[in-house]
Formats: C-alpha cells, sequence, structure tokens
C-alpha cells in the first residue's frame, strides 16, 4: 500500500539527525522557550525573508494570535474562505472576530479575487466591519496576491497569509508570508516542514506586533509573572524546535522533490480522466498536495485503492456545510458554488518526499489504468 502522506518515512529518512536533535534537548535540562527555539525563530525567519517568527503551539493558534496580534478581534469581521482546513475559520472564532466566507477559483481553489472584491464593497447588513482577510495558500500554491493585495490596501483591511500548506512557495520569486502584514505556518507532522507533534509559527515584520504575539503565546506575559492583557499558552517546545531546525536544513531539497513528482503525474494525466492541478503562471507550487479532479472521483478512488494506492479528499466538506457552521456562518455575495462543486470533484494522490522513483511509477501505473475503464 503506498499511503497519500507518510510521516513516519520522514523520520527514518533523517533518523541519525533527528535523534541527535531530540537527545541533545531532553540532556539539556530546558524544555520550553530556550535556544533551540530562539534559533530556529531566527533560521526560519531568515529562510521566509521576514524579520520576526514567533514559535506557538499549532497552525490554529498561530492564527488566532497573528490577529490578536494586529487588534482584531470581537467586532470586526474577517473575510477568508470556506473551502480550507476548518483551522482558519475555528481561528478567527477563537479571537472573538466574525469570519465571512468567499469562493474559491475554480482552478486554482483559492480565494477568487473578484469574490472578495464583492464582500468588501457590498457589506453584508448586521455583520462588523470588515477589518481582515485570511488567504490560504492552499496545497501549496500561492494565492492570487497581485490582485488581492491591492485589493486589501484600496479597502483598508489587514491581510494574514495562512502558509501552512505552502512553506517555502514563491510568488513572483517571493516567498509566501512576506506581503501580508502577518503570515502563519503550521508543523503538523504532514505538513511540508512538519514536527513530530504540534508546532505552530507567526511571521511578521513589525517589531511591536511580533513583541506583542510574543507575549500573547504566554499569558500575556511582557515581563514574568505579569500580564500585560490576557494571553494564551501556545509555546514551540525545545524538542520540536530542535527537530524542525533538522528539518528546515533538508526542506528546499524536499520541496524539489515533491515538485518533481508532482510532475510525472501531471506528465501522466494531460488528456485523461483525472484533471491535474492548475499552476499559477508566476507561482512556484510547493505542492503539499496534488489534488486532482474529476467527476468520477469516488469511482477512480476506489479503482485507485484497489491498487495499493492510497488517496486522500482535502476536504470533503466546505466549512459553512459542516455542522458546527451550516446555517450560521456568513457567506459573501453570490455564495459559494465554486467550493460546493469543487469538494464533490477533488482527489489527492500519495505526494511525500520519501516517495521512491519505483513508488511514482506505481502510481502512474495505475493512473493510466484508470484511462483504459473510461
Ligand atoms: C494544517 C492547517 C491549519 C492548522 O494547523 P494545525 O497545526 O493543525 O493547528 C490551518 N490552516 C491550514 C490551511 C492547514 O492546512
Amino acid at each position: 500500500m503506498i499511503p497519500q502522506a507518510n510521516p513516519g518515512a520522514g523520520y527514518r529518512a533523517l533518523k541519525a539527525e533527528i535523534d541527535e536533535a531530540v537527545a541533545r534537548v531532553l540532556s539539556s535540562g530546558w524544555y520550553i522557550l530556550g535556544n533551540e527555539l530562539r534559533a530556529f525563530e531566527a533560521e526560519f525567519a531568515a529562510w521566509i525573508g521576514v524579520s520576526s517568527v514567533i514559535g506557538c503551539g499549532n497552525g490554529t493558534d498561530a492564527i488566532a494570535l497573528a490577529l490578536r496580534g494586529l487588534g482584531i478581534g470581537s467586532g470586526s469581521t474577517v473575510v477568508t474562505v470556506s473551502h480550507t482546513a476548518v483551522a482558519t475559520v475555528a481561528a478567527i472564532e477563537m479571537t472573538g472576530a466574525t469570519p465571512l466566507l468567499v469562493d474559491i477559483d475554480p482552478v486554482h481553489y483559492t480565494m477568487d479575487p473578484e469574490a472578495l472584491r464583492r464582500a468588501l464593497e457590498q457589506p453584508l447588513p448586521g455583520l462588523p466591519k470588515i477589518q481582515a482577510v485570511v488567504v490560504v495558500h492552499l496545497y501549496g500554491q500561492p494565492v492570487d496576491l497581485a490582485r488581492i493585495v491591492p485589493l486589501c490596501r484600496e479597502h483598508g483591511v489587514l491581510l494574514i497569509e495562512d502558509c501552512a500548506q505552502a512553506h517555502g512557495a514563491r510568488l513572483q520569486g517571493k516567498r509566501v508570508g512576506t506581503f501580508g502584514d502577518a503570515a502563519t505556518f503550521s508543523f503538523y507532522p504532514t505538513k511540508n516542514l512538519g514536527a513530530f507533534g504540534d508546532g505552530g509559527a507567526v511571521a511578521v515584520s513589525d517589531p511591536a506586533v511580533a513583541q506583542r504575539i510574543a507575549a500573547l503565546r504566554q499569558y500575556g506575559w511582557h515581563k514574568h509573572y505579569i500580564s500585560d492583557e490576557v494571553g494564551m499558552n501556545s509555546r514551540l517546545d525545545e524538542v520540536q524546535a530542535a527537530i524542525l531546525r533538522v528539518k528546515l536544513a533538508h526542506l528546499d531539497r524536499h520541496n524539489a522533490r515533491r515538485q518533481q513528482i508532482a510532475t510525472a503525474y501531471t506528465t501522466v494525466l494531460e488528456n485523461g480522466p483525472l484533471r491535474p492541478p492548475g499552476q499559477r503562471g508566476d507561482a512556484d507550487h510547493v505542492y503539499h498536495l496534488y489534488v486532482t479532479r474529476s467527476r468520477g472521483r469516488d469511482r477512480a478512488q476506489a479503482a485507485l485503492k484497489q491498487q495499493g494506492i492510497g488517496t486522500g479528499i482535502h476536504y470533503p466538506a466546505p466549512v459553512h456545510r459542516q455542522p458546527a457552521y451550516a446555517g450560521r456562518v456568513a457567506l459573501g455575495p453570490g455564495g459559494c458554488l465554486e467550493t460546493e462543486l469543487a469538494a464533490t470533484e477533488i482527489l489527492s494522490l500519495p505526494l511525500y518526499p520519501e516517495l521512491t522513483d519505483a513508488e511514482v511509477e506505481t502510481v502512474c501505473g495505475a493512473l493510466k489504468s484508470l484511462f483504459r475503464h473510461d
């Protein structure tokens, strides 16, 4: 069986280096907010091209911390998409803000700038003022920021980039995470940069915002034991930070391998029954997921499973169709029709850097067999 994702293979490939890093932390006697985290924060900030990174407990908290650090909470509406990990919307509500969900473009699966423009120009009666937009660089593909950044500026709203699936992706040569007022990352084990537990981070370039977020992640302490404001407890521990330092050194190579596998799949899928993902011309897609599309999605998934190929659906239900949100969460003008259609047609193929050439060949062979049945 070839799984869709395989974080255990990621450990085995770097076992000696990771074991050494973990042992170093365990022997050090210092487990929270120490030298490993400080070093990782500095290394990751330099790698992205921002002045500060603040580690935190997970990618959901990172979004909530970024919003709170920028002054967003109750009394604010935050625009995002419904075609995302539910975490994006959960984090907005954690701050007390009101989410407003807009549609995606059906080729890249990221926020449709036209849908955002309509939401900004036609505010819904009864909703607080729109004060921020959270874009999601979904599947490793950068959002159309060339159109979204000017819209945010024009309307005076903050821009937060959810980079949980796009560590290292580039737009016009610049890494994602450098375009907005803050950017957030998750280090969940299957992400392009994955820990072996939970982890997250916020990237910012304004030192005052960085300082506030660093306080918010630890009870709102600017000074030990004194809370200047109500914070939370969301820290990236020393063991995970040391592991992430090891993995960061391999990330460019791992992203290149993901791209190589994606190219192999796309070559096979040209003119086939599963449509390959669209790729933005000015972008460097880092393929957190390789998402195909077809009307016969369920049949294709079953046929691949029979041949030992694991697949996934990211995500089977748009946020506004999930029981916790349905009928309650606000949708932008025009609704989310492309989002609803995509959820019924998308299918994620196996993709992780440790897939061998032989395994990629096996997946390609199974994909070719789908053509014969159609
Ligand atoms: C994984 C993910 C998150 C949440 O990260 P956690 O570390 O699981 O809290 C947020 N947004 C997106 C787009 C994600 O893929």
